[in-house]
């Protein structure tokens, strides 16, 4: 069962009188959340984590000058409907533009929900003819919306689809149904991802309170069928903007077997000015990371570059080079010089 703006009320999630305030919201941005990931909401918590990513607040009326509807380009760089490709070796696939919740940061919240459609059979062929005409795509990323909503038997059709293009080596799927909507996860759906080509998936998770036993479960579900699972992360101020959750949260997603692949800074999406912070925070946090824990459970804090420019790490940078050669930084902030001289050390 899901929750949309008019229920929150009644599952004591917002206090009634807030109704009118949040249905504001939600006829510019799609609401919904599972109950499972209602059920992880402390309502007495006005600063509850969970909450803050999928309960709308008045906060996302506010566009500032920056924020635009299509942050990252996907329009610019969709040749044909459902491909975005902006990289050489890899395009995007968008089979469906639904989620199991929607996220209050979300870069494309003002493309996907009811409004958006799911590719019909027409559009797919034409996609699949696109990939097909071009030997340079190595990879397909099936994202969306959330692919994982399909049903098994539409989701083994485009793996098929794909597997049968002989350059398309990697077939990825971004998801957050392992972790908001862990039912979804059947032996189903995980026969229909079988294929002899390389299947990846990346999981979304923001909080380590997100990664119930339910989760853990359903990714478990994956891996053991030979699914290499990594994770992506929105750095999100109230969330996550802290070195201790995010190390919490990394370690427990590689204890899970998944790998920290993303550490994204939040777009410049119209409505979550109160989710951004400043770049220089987020590299002091990877800094403290980088510090505290194994470099499993370091993911890459990457930007994407407004207007379509595409995905670039954003730091910390370690090391810098002046006239006496290069003066690299140890985690503990210690400055030594490579390749070392005797007496340089900082
Ligand atoms: S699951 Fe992904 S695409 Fe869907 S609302 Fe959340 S961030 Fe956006």
């Amino acid at each position: 069962m899901t929750l949309r703006a008019g229920d929150l009320a009644e599952a004591g999630l917002v206090a009634a009188e807030r109704l009118g305030e949040l249905r504001r919201v939600a006829e510019r941005f799609q609401v919904m959340l599972t109950e499972e990931v209602a059920a992880l909401i402390d309502p007495a918590d006005l600063h509850d984590p969970i909450a803050a990513q999928f309960v709308p607040s008045t906060a996302e009326l506010a566009t500032s000058a920056d924020e635009q509807a299509d942050p990252i380009g996907d329009e610019r760089w969709s040749p044909v409907p459902g491909i975005v490709h902006r990289y050489l070796d890899r395009v995007l696939l968008k089979p469906s533009l639904v989620c199991p919740v929607y996220c209050r940061y979300c870069f494309r919240r003002e493309q996907i929900g009811a409004r958006g459609k799911v590719l019909g059979r027409a559009a797919l062929d034409r996609a699949y003819a696109y990939i097909r005409e071009r030997p340079e795509i190595w990879e397909v990323v099936i994202t969306g919306g959330d692919p994982f909503l399909l049903t098994p038997r539409r989701i083994s059709a485009i793996v098929d689809a794909l597997a049968r293009i002989d350059h398309v080596q990697v077939i990825r799927f971004h998801t957050r149904v392992p972790i908001v909507d862990s039912k979804r996860v059947t032996a189903a759906l995980i026969d229909a991802l079988a294929t002899e080509k390389a299947v990846y998936v990346v999981i979304h998770a923001n909080h380590p309170r997100e990664l119930t036993d339910a989760a853990k479960q359903a990714v478990t579900r994956i891996t053991c069928a030979g699914v290499p699972v990594l994770s992506q992360s929105v750095l999100l101020r109230g969330v996550n903007d802290d070195a201790a959750i995010l190390e919490q949260l990394f370690r427990a997603l590689v204890a899970m077997r998944v790998k920290p692949y993303y550490l994204h800074h939040p777009d410049l999406v119209r409505g979550t000015s109160h989710f951004r912070g400043d770049i220089a925070e987020g590299q002091a946090l990877m800094r403290e990371l980088r510090r505290r824990a194994s470099g499993l459970c370091q993911p890459t804090y990457v930007l994407d570059i407004p207007g379509g420019h595409g995905k670039v790490p954003v730091g910390p940078c370690w090391l810098d080079r002046d006239d006496r050669g290069w003066r690299i930084e140890d985690s503990a902030g210690g400055s030594h010089r490579y390749p070392p001289t005797e007496g340089t050390e900082a």
